[in-house]
């Protein structure tokens, strides 16, 4: 988000920097782990809709602009595993929820039935009564190239990075904000905080109240019969049961590796950005794959060949939040997005920097604002 917003600043002229604890692309936040499914009709609903559309579309004038390959337009299979009752990113029967924005708008699709999905893509072992939504345009990107494309198409527009430094604190003091290192001090006429993980402990009251930290894993499975994952493969999400973790989601195989990642999704367990277990336990990967991939995805070994930690930052509403800091005027608070923001960020990126020179964005963020916690 910050990198982003970095790069469509810049764009405009403004003068702006990017302060960071870390050195991005970093694999201490949640923008790691080489791919990112993005899809155009968003099942979490109609707000996210014009963000995708746009990214995509923003994506390729970075690829462009930059020389690099950010997305990969494989598709996206959407699939309710059997006649079950789903939930995924607190959305009910996420599948029909999206072919119905995809049919409001006009986005290119097809919808299967079970003998459907296992005939187009039969690594998919799905029962005869399930639904599957493919959409062709949908793909995954390649986040931590994204990050280095904006912030060097950032930099070379004149904005200053200053990386390995933390804010440890924000003030606003009535002639602009105040950001303060343990080094530094810098005043802003504006500020955009896109903190992540780190957004509570930055932020203050009441973004303490409303995110909460999940760990969550990824797991490279070796390929056990490549031939089951041609190259026209999908990513996919599939979802088997009506809890949010009763899901998994995973990529094609990237070109020139032999394993397909595969990963679930947990909100049992907070944690802090300090406490988070970044140790990976050997039965974290086993237990992915009996209890859920090797139900429903041939073809694939339980041996993981890499796994890596991650984490969502996630809304009691498990939207977004993009808004105005209650009490920090000048303040732009960004969330880390509830594990779902990665496709959204170069449009988001593309508003906050219209809001900033121009005092609105062509595309509507209300449905991000705090009020609806109130
Ligand atoms: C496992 C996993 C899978 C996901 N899958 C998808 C997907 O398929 N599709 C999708 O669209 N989205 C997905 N997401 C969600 C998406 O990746 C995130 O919503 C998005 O990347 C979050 O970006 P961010 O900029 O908010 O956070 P981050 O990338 O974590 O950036 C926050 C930055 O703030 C810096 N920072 C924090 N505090 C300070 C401070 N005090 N001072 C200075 N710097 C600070 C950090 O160093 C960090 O670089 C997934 C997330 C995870 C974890």
């Amino acid at each position: 988000m910050g990198a982003a917003t970095l790069h469509q600043l810049a764009r405009r002229g403004v003068k702006v920097a990017g302060i960071d604890r870390y050195s991005p692309p970093h694999d201490l936040g949640s923008s790691h782990g080489a791919t990112r499914i993005t899809r155009q009709a968003v099942g979490e609903g109609t707000a996210y809709v014009p963000l995708a559309l746009r990214s995509h579309e923003l994506w390729r004038e970075l690829e462009a602009e930059r020389g690099v390959k950010l997305f990969e337009q494989c598709g996206v299979l959407i699939m309710t595993a059997s006649a079950t009752t789903t939930s995924h990113h607190g959305r009910p029967d996420f599948t029909r929820a999206t072919l119905e924005l995809a049919q409001r708008y006009g986005i290119p699709h097809e919808a299967w039935d079970g003998p459907g999905i296992r005939r187009r893509f039969p690594q998919f072992q799905v029962e005869d009564d399930a639904l599957g939504y493919f959409e062709p345009g949908g793909g995954y990107l390649y986040p931590e190239a994204c990050i280095q494309a904006q912030l060097n198409g950032a930099r070379e527009r004149g904005a200053q990075v200053f990386t390995g430094t933390t804010i440890e604190q924000v003030v606003q003091d009535g002639q602009g904000v105040l950001l303060r290192s343990a080094q530094d001090t810098w005043r802003a006429e504006r500020v955009i905080a896109a903190a992540g993980m780190w957004s509570a402990e930055l932020l203050g009251a009441p973004f303490t109240d409303l995110l909460r930290v999940c760990r969550q894993t990824l797991h490279w499975f070796e390929l056990a019969e490549p031939a089951r994952f041609p190259a026209d493969s999908p990513c996919f999400i599939l979802a088997h049961g009506s809890g949010d973790s009763d899901l998994f989601y995973g990529f094609p195989p990237l070109p020139g590796e032999h394993s397909v990642k595969v990963a679930t999704e947990q909100y049992f367990n907070n944690t802090t950005p300090i406490k988070i277990d970044r140790s990976l336990h050997p039965d974290e990967s086993s237990r992915l794959f009996s209890n859920q991939v090797e139900r429903w995805v041939g073809g694939l070994s339980p041996r993981a060949v890499r796994s890596a930690v991650c984490a969502y930052t996630v809304t009691p509403d498990f939207g977004f939040i993009v808004d105005e800091h209650p009490t920090l005027p000048g303040v732009t608070v960004v969330s880390a997005c509830s594990g779902h923001g990665f496709k959204h960020s170069a449009a988001l990126g593309e508003a906050l920097a219209q809001r900033v020179v121009e005092g609105r964005s062509a595309i509507d963020l209300s449905a991000f604002a705090l009020k609806r916690f109130d």
